[in-house]
């Protein structure tokens, strides 16, 4: 029998649900759980392929080619396992689906409604997740602050689920704000508040998490159960922190493991908490410390890069570095930078995805100072495309040459539209999306980390390497170390000779994983390392 837990947010957004299902996830498996995850956003996007970053973050790619919300993301992280496309839905999702099904007759005739066809569907996908996967408890987060309009349906699914499947397979964690004034006393009214707020909607929070910034006594917890009616013992307390992924082991030490499994009549059936535990320990306590920089369009205030934020730490972790990001606005390196200065404590650096021609000068700018100057290079995605084009204009003298994407004119299109993109119009899932296998060639830093032929990688793009210029590229010393094993693709680029500097087509940063950090950014941050060492022993000699 498959239990159901269901995660509902209270008084602000960005209260932090997404790491609370992460970490429940996490702490459920350390107990010998099967666990899967969906997250539902009440948003009219079908989904979040086309939604601009600095709103809305990170585009998450499953292997099966979804362009998923952020929190699948996390999900995948610290479960440790990859999720599919089911983990993700919208209400636009959900209407077009219904829609499409009226409109071919699937109805019968009847009157379809919000109650019961739309509510229907979004159950129907949650329980079919439990059935797909064979897993002892699935987790639903829902998106948005309760109060908001467009939860409703979703509020009055689960309300639906609960008497379905029973209480005692059902529990439903509120996560909400508990306020602190400036002279220091926890306010909890608001959280009472957004609690009544679903118990009017018919679902009775069973477990509350409190965030706050500082510890909540007991008095805020007696006054929230007598007033809520949620049994004290259930209210917990997640406090502010830096390192997220402490956060499972707090929960733990609040007894949240041991709360879930009393309310589902769940047994705990291993002990797998030790693995994560080191994990943060080797997090908590680095060696080293490096700088990288990340030169990218969405450096500020948004998560657009969080997946690779997170990916080089997990190389931090294997290298037991601590790694500061410096965060560099790609359009603001021009030709006036003085780029001595801009990267003067820099060990490594890092180009990621992106889309359009805003700010491609200043990533080439930065691939070819960290050419020249035999600094360590990760290009992902469009950061490899800058590699190529960097590479083509300054050593293989193709000079002005460009990616269509930029420059429809170039006189070198050395990446252009792939061919199955040309004619597409619609913007919506049309890219080259999620895993394809790519042909490692052997003696690369790509064969070298990965230590196997064959690797499977996700992708988004629309542009590759252009097949016309691969000979004089790879004649000037580029080593195409990664191709699709039809050789049709260009997945990996690395300038040869130089000591670490490699783009790839694919973003390994979706795939890595605090347990299990992905090789590509694990010799990276070596490299990195190695890198500062030397730098280090020169500047040494030299004073
Ligand atoms: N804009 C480039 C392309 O479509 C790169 C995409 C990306 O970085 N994800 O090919």
């Amino acid at each position: 029998m498959t239990k159901y837990i269901f995660v509902t947010g209270g008084v602000i957004s960005g209260i932090g649900k997404g790491i609370t299902t992460a970490s429940l996830g996490r702490l459920l498996i350390n107990r010998g759980f099967k666990v899967n995850v969906v997250k539902i956003d009440p948003y009219l996007n079908v989904d979040a392929g086309v939604m601009n970053p600095f709103q809305h973050g990170e585009v998450f790619v499953t292997h099966d080619g979804a362009e998923t919300d952020l929190d699948v993301g996390n999900y995948e992280r610290f479960l440790g396992v990859d999720l599919n496309r089911q983990s993700n839905f919208t209400t636009g999702s959900v209407y077009l689906e219904v829609i499409e099904k009226e409109r071919r007759g699937d109805y019968l005739g009847q009157t379809v409604q919000l109650i019961p066809h739309i509510t229907d569907e979004i159950k129907r996908r949650i329980y079919q997740i439990g059935k797909d996967n064979a897993v002892d408890i699935v987790i639903t987060e829902i998106g948005g602050t309760i109060g908001d309009f467009e939860m409703l349906p979703f509020v009055e699914a689960i309300r639906q689920m609960a008497v379905e499947v029973g209480r005692e397979n059902t529990l439903f964690l509120h996560v909400s704000l508990i306020y602190t004034l400036p002279n220091g006393e926890s306010k909890s009214k608001p959280t009472q508040h957004s609690i009544r707020k679903l118990q009017e909607l018919g679902v009775h929070p069973d477990l509350l998490l409190c965030r706050t910034s500082q510890h909540i006594d007991n008095s805020v917890r007696r006054k929230i159960a007598l007033l809520c009616g949620i049994s004290e013992d259930f209210i917990l307390e997640g406090l502010d922190t830096k390192c997220v992924d402490e956060i499972p082991l707090n929960f733990e030490e609040q007894g949240m493991g041991h709360l879930v499994s009393k309310k589902l009549r769940l047994e705990r059936r291993a002990t797998l908490d030790a693995e994560w535990i080191a994990m943060v320990d080797k997090l908590k306590n680095p060696q080293h410390k490096i700088n990288i920089a990340i030169v990218g369009k969405y450096t500020t205030g948004c998560d657009a890069y969080i997946s690779v934020q997170e990916a080089i730490k997990h190389g931090g972790i294997a290298n037991n570095a601590e790694v500061h990001i410096e965060w560099i606005e790609a359009e603001d390196v021009t030709e006036q930078t003085d780029l001595d200065a801009l990267f003067q404590n820099i060990d490594g650096i890092l180009v990621p995805g992106g889309f359009g021609d805003r700010g491609i000068e200043g990533m080439i700018k930065a691939v070819k100072y960290a050419r020249e100057n035999s600094i360590p290079y990760f290009g992902l995605c469009l950061g490899m495309q800058c590699l190529v084009i960097e590479f083509a204009r300054n050593v293989a003298n193709l000079k002005n040459a460009n990616s269509t994407e930029v420059d429809e004119q170039t006189p070198y299109p050395v990446i252009d539209l792939m061919l199955e993109q040309r004619g597409i119009a619609d913007k919506g899932a049309t890219m080259r999306l999620g895993h394809y296998p790519c042909v490692l060639k052997e003696n690369t830093i790509s064969y070298d980390a990965y230590q196997q032929p064959i690797i499977l990688e996700r992708h988004r793009h629309r542009y590759e390497v252009n097949n016309d210029y691969r000979s004089q590229l790879a004649a000037a010393g580029l080593t195409l170390s990664g191709v699709s094993p039809d050789g049709s693709l260009v997945e990996i680029a690395e300038v040869a000779g130089h000591p670490w500097m490699l783009g790839s087509q694919f973003h390994p940063e979706f795939q890595s994983k605090p347990l299990t950090p992905h090789p590509l950014f694990r010799d990276f941050i070596a490299a990195v390392l190695t890198h500062q060492h030397q730098v280090k022993n020169s500047d040494l000699n030299r004073g």
